[in-house]
């Protein structure tokens, strides 16, 4: 085998032959195969001089390294050039459409990152004393007034650092308000086609999960709740619209059932950019509610650390919530970070109060749209994901009729039976066409789902694009054309990935290569 000046193979390592000569040397092997920092950088370089270290002793105490912590050294354009390669690998939003169900995938306007950099934000320090960060809390404090006005909740904890962390957050005031009611329920129920978060939230903090079962609808039916429903249920934790991108119909009768049984109404809030100015969850007997606001609030989805999840909840809650809190008026902010000053919280969710980068962009986000753009936007989001569908429903399978559905579609598998070809295939054959996949087989309430969820930032333009390439990959996939989806993907810088083996037996830690040998002509 030829190999290049890396000692990287020249051709594919699967040896599939092709009509256009491909090259797989110099640059663009590097752009194919990016070697980790350890394999190009050296030791003994250094991109910068640093002067010998004064002879002052060590003050280690015996701690100090005996060897070198053997940092890889590279020079500054060796450096730009490796991540950059990297980003090149990525999919992104600002590369295309990311139509990626329940995510919620949208743009994250620049003005948010203007914002977020103004260096009053940008450079605040959490142990700061708070007189220093009037402004801080004053941004803090208008989200929050944001929230709880689109949500029409009584509070609002900003604290959490994600969805998966709200729902944590929620479940705690639910379970710290049982107690103060001195009782200690044992079992939350969750609809089938929930996000795997929500049980594990449940089971997290010591309860057991009792499955709600979906209707042929696809919504919850509540008297399937109100027959699950006793005096063991400690809450509901439902997603509306749920994720069959189907608004829960029923929610305020099994908001009322759940009430009466003495439970609380958690509502998984991922999908609230399909509501948002149209419907406010405190009218629908929700209890508490996350927000995640790299969804909704076009914050960007795991860009640069922790993001954040916001909790609201009702007036039943509010006394519960995590510390700290903002609270105060007008120029007399402060941030509550004791229990005497709520008696009843259960306490601290995490160090400080909450992610300052993310507040920005969610603000921004919002007062760039004011109410009217808000609401316009959900408008969009379900618009668009109707037009989707529209444009698809002759071709691929909706499992729950042809009939309006909220900000994303869902599809199943029937369109592929006996074509040999499956969800996964008909997934990767997407990347060759240069999409990034919808979500696959979630939903479990449906046989191989394929959820979309185009957002209102796309426009018609891109859409079309999009809705054209699915179609062309249905016809072809009914057509018996498998090689195209069998081996898919081929233009990517890695092929079908062994993605059980991936999960089961994860390659953690680099170790050097051996030193290579000269081969032996
Ligand atoms: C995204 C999502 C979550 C989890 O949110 P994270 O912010 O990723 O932790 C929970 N439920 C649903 C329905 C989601 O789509």
């Amino acid at each position: 085998m030829s190999m290049n000046t890396q000692g990287r193979p020249s051709a594919p390592a699967d040896g599939t032959a092709s009509a256009a000569p491909e090259t797989f040397t110099g640059n663009k092997a590097l752009m194919i195969e990016e070697p980790l920092l350890f394999e190009i950088g050296h030791v003994d370089n250094c991109g910068v001089d640093v002067p010998d270290a004064p002879d002052i002793g060590s003050r280690l105490g015996g701690l100090e390294r005996s060897e070198p912590a053997g940092l890889p050294g590279l020079s500054e354009p060796e450096a730009m050039r490796h991540y950059v390669r990297l980003s090149q690998k990525n999919y992104a939003i600002d590369l295309g459409i990311y139509p990626l169900g329940s995510c919620t995938m949208k743009h994250n306007p620049r003005l948010n990152e203007k914002m977020a950099r103004l260096p009053g934000f940008a450079d605040v320090h959490p142990l700061q004393p708070q007189s220093s960060v009037p402004g801080a809390l004053e941004l803090i404090d208008t989200l929050a007034g944001w929230l709880k006005e689109m949500t029409g909740m009584a509070a609002v904890a900003m604290s959490p650092k994600a969805g998966a962390h709200g729902e944590l957050c929620g479940m705690m005031a639910i379970k710290a308000a049982l107690e103060a009611r001195g009782e200690a329920r044992s079992t939350v129920l969750v609809p089938a086609s929930a996000h795997g978060t929500n049980p594990a939230t449940a089971a997290l903090l010591g309860y057991g999960v009792k499955e709600i079962p979906a209707r042929d609808d696809g919504t919850v039916d509540p008297q399937a709740v109100a027959d699950l429903l006793d005096d063991t249920v400690a809450g509901i934790m439902l997603t509306n619209p749920n994720t069959c991108g189907l608004f829960e119909r029923d929610v305020i009768a099994i908001a009322d059932a759940v009430h009466k049984a003495g439970a609380y109404f958690y509502c998984d809030g991922a999908n609230f950019n399909a509501i948002v100015g149209k419907a406010r969850p405190g009218d629908l007997g929700i209890d508490a509610m996350h927000i995640n606001l790299h969804k909704t609030f076009s914050t960007p989805h795991g860009g640069g650390g922790p993001g954040a999840g916001p909790v609201v909840f009702s007036q039943a809650l509010a006394p519960f919530a995590p510390l700290p809190e903002v609270v105060g008026e007008g120029d007399d902010l402060r941030l509550a970070e004791h229990r005497a000053d709520l008696p009843q919280s259960f306490g601290r969710l995490t160090a400080f109060h909450g992610q300052m980068g993310m507040f920005v962009r969610a603000l921004a986000y919002m007062m760039a749209h004011g109410s009217d753009g808000l609401r316009r936007a959900s408008e969009d989001a379900v618009l668009n994901a109707n037009y989707v569908r529209a444009g698809l429903s002759d071709l691929m399978s909706l499992p729950f009729g042809d009939r309006v559905c909220m900000h994303e579609v869902l599809f199943d598998d029937a369109f592929l039976k006996d074509t040999g070809v499956t969800t996964l295939d008909f997934a990767k054959a997407m990347i060759d066409e240069g999409y990034h996949p919808m979500t696959m087989y979630f939903p479990l309430v449906v046989h191989g789902a394929m959820l979309i969820e185009p957002t209102e930032s796309e426009s018609k333009a891109s859409l079309d694009l999009f809705i054209a390439t699915l179609r062309d990959l249905a016809i072809d996939a009914r057509a018996g054309k498998t090689d195209r989806f069998s081996g898919a993907p081929y233009h990517s810088p890695r092929r079908r990935l062994d993605e059980t083996r991936a999960a089961r037996q994860p390659r953690l830690v680099w170790t050097p290569a051996e030193p290579v040998k000269e081969a032996a002509e």
